[in-house]
């Protein structure tokens, strides 16, 4: 016999990276399919889930911040808390001591049982944990996958192998398998997810899959998607057999996402990052002779601790000498719990934040060129959805991931790809005329 349901709507909040936002797809997919419905605010919501991120402390304070409103709802009305994500799995127990409001603590990849918890009731406040699986929302045109889980490298800012742990990766199997039903809904991009994707290696029976044959494997087995994604891969394991994979294969998508953190070698070993300034602009120097038309985007901090102004120099300078298409910047956030935190020559805010200032000047100048540059030329995007703004306008993405608005001259359909002219950037959205 089921179990009463006591939980007929849910509230998510999501924190944090790509992969929190397709677990948390994962997850709502499971609540809906035991039963639960989405609320219109948390305050109707029978229940609340976090999905949290530990990255930054600022991150964790936003969250302590929630936890604190939720505390507040709960003592007008009934409800439950649940905690799931990075925090969960840092904090675990010391949530259930140090935050009455919580009810139940869970890992990241525990989705049937949050779901079926939640469906089922439980008056007990717990912790628990267990691995594996993905989500995929109705009606998407794009979609993730992660393919591995935890990492291995211990950069020396971050806390991700202590809260994920060490690298787990997925069987292709059940990679392909859901590859092959996500095609079959009609998704036409997917992104291959891990916090270190490109180390992927699955071992069974005495044999291994690594990440360059498994890309090859799955751009061979589609046939409605036509970008394949990857996000985020480590600079030291982008060797020379998955360049030839992505030069060899037209549904590897021609744009990657290869974090750079640092321009000076020094800094790079401070962060344990395992290559240099040399190395980096090689594998770069590589890609570009091997895949001509590929866009690059990156990852850049500054204000490590030992930081000079020579160092942060060398930041700037290879910024420049690469020309990235767009960068996430930020700047040296001390995160408890790893080694950075106790190096000596911390730099005090001001500087950090003076350095980061005078980094995405550079950079948006950079990109304006990059995006001015490619405004006359002839293109193809993914339908992704219509217009908030005029219904009879959509909005698609190319294969840069730049966005692109434009009013179609004949039908179109979300999820198609169709053949565009760009014309002109709002901000960081291009206009574009439909050609037929
Ligand atoms: S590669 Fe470094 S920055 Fe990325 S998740 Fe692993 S430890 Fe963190």
């Amino acid at each position: 016999m089921d179990a009463p349901k006591i939980h007929t709507s849910y509230w998510m909040e999501t924190y944090g990276c790509q992969m929190n936002t397709a677990e948390s797809n994962a997850l709502e997919a499971a609540l809906q399919a035991a039963g639960m419905k989405p609320a219109k605010s948390a305050e109707e919501a029978d229940c609340a889930i976090l999905n949290t991120c530990s990255v930054r402390k600022t991150a964790e304070n936003r969250i302590w911040g929630r936890i604190g409103f939720f505390q507040h709802l709960k003592e007008t009305r009934k409800m439950t808390l649940v905690v799931t994500g990075c925090m969960a799995e840092r904090l675990g127990e010391e949530f259930l001591r140090e935050a009455p409001a919580v009810d139940h603590v869970m890992g990241t990849n525990d989705k049937q049982r949050i779901a079926a918890l939640l469906s089922g009731g439980s008056d007990e406040r717990d912790v628990r944990y267990t691995f594996t699986e993905s989500y995929h929302k109705e009606g998407d045109v794009k979609s993730y996958v992660p393919i591995m889980n935890g990492c291995n490298n211990f950069c020396t800012y971050c806390i991700v192998p202590y809260v994920r742990g060490r690298e787990i990766s997925r069987s292709p199997q059940s990679i392909f398998d859901e590859i092959d039903r996500l095609e079959q809904s009609g998704v036409r991009e997917i992104t291959l997810l891990g916090q270190n994707v490109n180390s992927y290696d699955f071992t069974w029976q005495g044999n291994s899959l690594r990440f360059p044959d498994l890309l090859a494997d799955i751009a061979s087995r589609v046939d409605s998607v036509r970008w394949i994604r990857f996000e985020s891969p480590h600079p030291k394991d982008f060797s020379d057999e998955l360049i030839q994979v992505i030069a060899r294969e037209p549904a590897v998508a021609k744009h990657l996402h290869i974090p750079v953190q640092s321009g000076s070698s020094k800094i790079l070993g401070l962060m344990n990052r395992r290559y240099d300034r040399e190395r980096y602009v090689q594998l770069i120097s590589k890609l570009r002779s091997a895949v001509p038309t590929v866009t690059l985007t990156t990852d850049a901090m500054v204000g490590f601790p030992g930081e000079s102004e020579e160092d942060f120099l060398q930041t700037l300078s290879l910024m420049e000498e690469i020309r990235f298409l767009e960068a996430f910047m930020y700047y040296f956030n001390p995160r408890e719990g790893t080694k950075a935190v106790e190096m000596p020559d911390q730099l005090p805010a001001e500087v950090r934040m003076e350095r980061l200032q005078r980094l995405i000047t550079l950079q948006r100048s950079i990109t304006h060129a990059h995006k001015m540059q490619r405004c006359a030329g002839k293109t193809e995007v993914l339908v992704e959805q219509v217009s908030k703004r005029s219904a009879t306008e959509y909005l698609g993405r190319t294969e840069h991931d730049e966005m692109v608005v434009f009013k179609p001259r004949a039908n179109v359909a979300v999820g198609e790809f169709v053949p565009v002219a760009l014309q002109g950037l709002v901000g960081n959205t291009y206009n574009a005329e439909h050609l037929v």
